[in-house]
């Protein structure tokens, strides 16, 4: 098997199994090859865990922040180094073209660990607050023992984009990869002992579901991050409620992507096959609801159908293949099934909607499909699908289009193509998302703060913000004086 990791768990720095552990295997998506072999966690390997976390927890605190970056950007260091081995594993696990993975997983990882390791000395300090006399100061302190669980879009990222600003800030970590892409953390991991982290401080077990709120319940976890669906982070975030942990919910989203008849083209085209078919669709952020001025619908649609039927389908391992197969064969089905709904609802096929015929039979491929004609009600309009289904809509006004955009639960990213500037802001004002992009979609560099609003979720990752979520404030007074008592 070409990527069986030496064990399924990495805890207090080695890697450990547990044979007792539900056996599941690791399926390359592009062809249904046996990658790996793994054990789910038991209740013991949970344990272990978190044990390893609590010990290792309070020296790691105890270190200067500056220190604790520095071993955080020499991990950086090694996964630019590795990048092609960590892209080709990533390529494996989620089946996602190489010529993504090699710009856009470990690289954001190593981004994460680089911008946190770099700003946390300066971004941990407290305040001095002056009360004449008497005068008191905040402390940013860690949380203690956090968990992060992750999706299969991104495994690495996902590990890193956690991992990042709970370590710096003095915390440790407990993390969980979605059972369908188990490998990528386990390397995060191993790099970051590499790197001179201290051992029980990022440790990775693996299961599902069941396993999910071994680590949610836990007592002696203080935190939780979670990446996944909406129905997922009602679980997970009613779980920790009952405990009042702190928690970090990227959950879902249906995002409306704003044409204007006055875009560049060809621009709002990328930005809308950018944000429907990277990652085969399966981005979070993805503008799956296009809204198109009518002025510009079918020039538009003529123009998107050519671009999209040219996309390059196949091996993802090749250099050349702009999109690979869906994560699962469960996905690829789901999938499938909301392509149905759009035409038995009466939305209008402009391309795409089966299985591309230059493909291996077991491969969990779909072509890259529109509909246009989409209308508000219709459920592949309403429901997140999580593939590479694009749904255009008409409007004509902008008032019109604002009210429709956010008439949804969802409320995670939004995006906006017009060349006027004032428009331009007037609407990304007034549309509800966490992320806003103007005449571009779906950059999230690690500066700028990432999350959602509405059902898709709370508090932020990326940027300074994402620490104050890894951290909380203690306050000191300080009396300078004599206590003066009416008693
Ligand atoms: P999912 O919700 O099925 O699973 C996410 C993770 O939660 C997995 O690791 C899973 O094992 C775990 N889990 C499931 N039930 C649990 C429970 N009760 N307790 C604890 N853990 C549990 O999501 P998925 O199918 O892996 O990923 C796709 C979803 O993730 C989509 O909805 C997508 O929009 C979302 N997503 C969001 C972001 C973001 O940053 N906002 C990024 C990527 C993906």
């Amino acid at each position: 098997m070409r990527a069986q990791p030496k064990a399924s768990h990495f805890i207090d720095g080695e890697y450990v199994d547990d044979a007792a552990g539900t056996p599941f295997e690791s399926i390359y998506p592009a062809t249904g090859e046996v990658i790996a072999r793994l054990h789910a966690a038991t209740p013991a390997i949970v344990e272990k865990a978190i044990a390893a976390a609590k010990r290792a927890q309070p020296e790691w605190a105890a270190m200067s922040p500056t220190a604790r970056g520095r071993i955080l950007k020499r991990a950086a260091e090694i996964m630019r180094q590795r990048n092609r081995e960590l892209s080709e594993l990533e390529t494996l696990d989620t089946g996602k073209p190489i010529q993504e993975t090699i710009v856009a997983d470990p690289t954001s990882g190593a981004d994460s660990f680089e911008f946190f390791g770099g700003v946390a000395p300066a971004a941990l300090n407290g305040d001095y607050i002056p009360l004449g006399g008497d005068f008191a100061y905040t402390k940013r302190v860690p949380l203690g023992v956090c968990v992060g669980i992750g999706a299969w879009n991104y495994p690495q990222q996902i590990a890193c984009w956690k991992g990042a600003p709970a370590l710096v800030a003095g915390n440790a970590m407990v993390f969980k990869p979605s059972e369908n892409t188990p490998l990528g953390a386990l390397k995060i991991a191993e790099i970051l002992i590499e790197a001179g982290l201290p051992k029980g401080l990022f440790n990775v077990i693996q299961g599902d579901r069941s396993t999910g709120p071994l680590l949610v319940n836990h007592p002696d976890v203080a935190k939780v991050s979670l990446t996944g669906s909406v129905p997922t982070g009602k679980k997970v975030a009613g779980a920790a409620a009952a405990e009042l942990k702190h928690v970090t919910m990227e959950l879902g989203g249906k995002s409306p992507l704003v044409v204007f008849d006055d875009a560049d083209l060809e621009s709002a085209i990328g930005g809308a096959m950018l944000g429907n078919f990277y990652s085969t669709g399966q981005v979070c952020s993805n503008g799956t609801r296009v809204f198109v001025q009518r002025k510009i619908k079918e020039p538009f649609l003529a123009r998107l159908k050519e671009r999209t039927e040219a996309i390059v389908i196949g091996d993802p391992l090749d250099e050349a293949t702009q999109l690979g197969p869906m994560v699962s064969a469960a996905q690829r089905d789901k999938v499938f099934s909301y392509i149905e709904k759009g035409k038995a609802e009466g939305a209008r096929l402009v391309t795409g909607g089966g299985i591309p015929n230059n493909v291996s039979g077991e491969g969990t491929y779909i072509q890259p499909t529109v509909f246009a004609d989409v209308t508000d009600g219709m459920t592949i309009a309403r429901e997140e699908i999580f593939g590479p289904v694009m749904c255009v809509l008409d409007f004509d006004d902008e008032a019109e289009v604002i009210a429709r955009a956010n008439a949804t639960e969802f409320g995670l990213s939004a995006g906006v193509f017009t060349a006027d500037l004032t428009r331009a802001h007037r609407v990304a004002d007034r549309l509800e998302a966490g992320t806003l992009w103007i005449n571009t979609y779906n950059l999230c560099p690690v500066e700028i703060p990432f999350g959602g609003s509405k059902q898709s979720g709370f508090g932020r990752e990326n940027s300074v913000a994402a620490l104050n979520h890894y951290t909380e404030l203690k306050t000191v007074y300080v009396g300078m004086g004599p206590v003066e008592a009416p008693y």
